[in-house]
């Protein structure tokens, strides 16, 4: 197997419009994404950033008054007897998707089980649907297989659970059934699309650790959603955080944590509850979100980025590469650029993070008090470098050159990132015990919501 036929899923250069009365809405703006087998990778940004858009796209429900501008989504599967088959999925219509990917080689997750489940159905007859409709599997045996697919996502009395309607579950229990309904053809590829916003904290935490854990008993690959970097760490191996319908930085789990390079994703990570500070005033990133409607030049998040330097107003950064996994999408990675270090206070605070994780590597303390420039200085050292400022959009052959190289160093040095788990065939249900389990953290006993 070639190094690129471990990735199962590959955007590439992907670049959506929507047509609205108002106008073009540029939602997403050329990006790429990459996961490999039996790997979680993660999408965090705000509200309006591109997550949901970029996720239909792969599965082929895209809203009708989207246009796709250019790009490629690159899924490689399963046939039920094993032999694997590559999809571009811009390439066929939505017909032959739902038939052939939806809900059997790529399942979703939303995030409110109630646009997912038909409240006049019962839960069993919801879980065999998609096992009879795709696969002509025997109503006996589909019936079977409901039942160890409810007692995986640690559901109790599944047989008893089967004949009841979604209003009769809480809200965490409704999610586990979407997430049975979800593997009951052994998919490929999972994709939860902030499967836990809508729940109370603690059981947010128990369906993050059931997805975790399908995913590691099943070796399938996980692509989570989110808007809260907080829930990254306990999901993830890679991230790409995405504001303004481009991918700004990406990076594997610590990378994102603990070397952050955008500005962005200093914001991300300084509005992260920490729970080590009793300090009350939560960090928001000033501002909000550019309107799509009307592009401008440069990097959309300068204007609310105190660190941006002149040319952020002129021209769109490229990535740039920090390690074989880690890049970024900042001018302040040029070379040219002037030495801006993230703020002290979030220093401090991944310091902590690295402490509590057991990473620490000998804190001095000065360290700690490394400064940062003020606005005005990263303003006036931007003007003063000059050579930044003077690309000046055209950007001179030297940043044209990085530009390029940034792009094609990505996929290439990614294909060689981190060794991925073993195919996703290997797990069925039958190994996936979760007896024990399931009974272990069924929190929500009461089962009327
Ligand atoms: P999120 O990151 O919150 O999931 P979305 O992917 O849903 O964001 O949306 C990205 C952008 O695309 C938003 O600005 C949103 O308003 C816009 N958008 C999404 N769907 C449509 C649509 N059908 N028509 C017009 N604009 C849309
Ligand atoms: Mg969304």
């Amino acid at each position: 197997m070639s190094d690129s036929n471990d990735k199962i899923l590959e955007i590439r250069d992907l670049d959506i419009t929507f047509k609205t009365t108002a106008g073009p809405v540029h939602a997403i703006r050329g990006i790429n994404v990459d996961l490999k087998r039996g790997e979680t990778v993660a999408i965090v940004g705000e509200s309006g950033s591109g997550k949901s858009v970029t996720m239909r796209a792969a599965m082929g429900i895209l809203a009708k008054n989207a246009v796709v501008n250019r790009g490629s989504i690159i899924f490689r599967y399963h046939h039920q007897d094993g032999s694997e088959a590559e999809v571009d999925i811009l390439s066929k219509d939505k017909k032959w998707i739902r038939s052939h990917i939806n809900g059997k080689r790529m399942a979703m997750v939303f995030q409110d089980p109630m646009t997912s489940l038909d409240p006049t159905m019962q839960i069993g007859r919801q879980i065999m649907e998609d096992m009879i409709w795709h696969y002509k599997t025997p109503k006996e045996e589909a019936r079977k297989r409901a039942i160890e697919l409810l007692t995986e996502v640690g559901i109790e009395e599944p047989e008893k659970r089967m004949k009841e309607y979604p209003h009769q579950l809480s809200g965490g229990m409704r999610q586990r059934v979407v997430i049975a309904i979800a593997l009951a053809c052994n998919p490929d590829l999972l994709i939860c699309d902030e499967p836990t916003t809508a729940l109370d904290v603690t059981i947010q935490a128990k369906i993050i650790e059931l997805i975790r854990r399908i995913q590691k008993e099943r070796g399938i690959s996980v692509i989570y959603i989110t808007h809260d970097l907080g829930v990254v760490a306990k999901v993830a191996d890679y991230v790409n955080v995405m504001y303004a319908g481009r991918i700004v930085e990406k990076g594997t789990i610590n990378e994102i944590y603990y070397d952050p390079r955008h500005p962005y994703t200093w914001g991300l990570l300084s509005a992260m509850p920490d729970l080590d500070t009793n300090d009350e005033r939560l960090y928001t990133i000033p501002g909000s979100p550019p309107n799509l409607l009307h592009e401008k030049a440069g990097d959309a998040f300068a204007p609310r980025n105190k660190f941006a330097l002149e040319i952020d107003d002129k021209a769109d950064p490229p990535m740039f590469q920090i390690s074989t996994t880690h890049f970024a999408a900042t001018w302040l990675l040029d070379p040219r650029a002037p030495k801006v270090e993230m703020p002290a206070e979030l220093r401090a605070k991944i310091l902590r993070m690295k402490h509590e994780a057991g990473l620490d590597d000998t804190p001095a303390p000065e360290e700690r008090a490394t400064g940062i420039a003020t606005d005005a200085d990263v303003r006036e050292e931007g003007s003063a470098a000059g050579a930044v400022t003077a690309a000046d959009g055209k950007a001179s052959g030297n940043t044209s050159g990085e530009v390029s190289e940034g792009v094609k160093a990505d996929s290439a040095a990614e294909t060689k990132a981190a060794d991925s788990a073993k195919s996703g065939e290997g797990g069925s249900a039958d190994t996936g015990n979760s007896g024990a389990a399931g009974a272990a953290e069924n929190e929500e006993g009461e089962s009327h919501a």
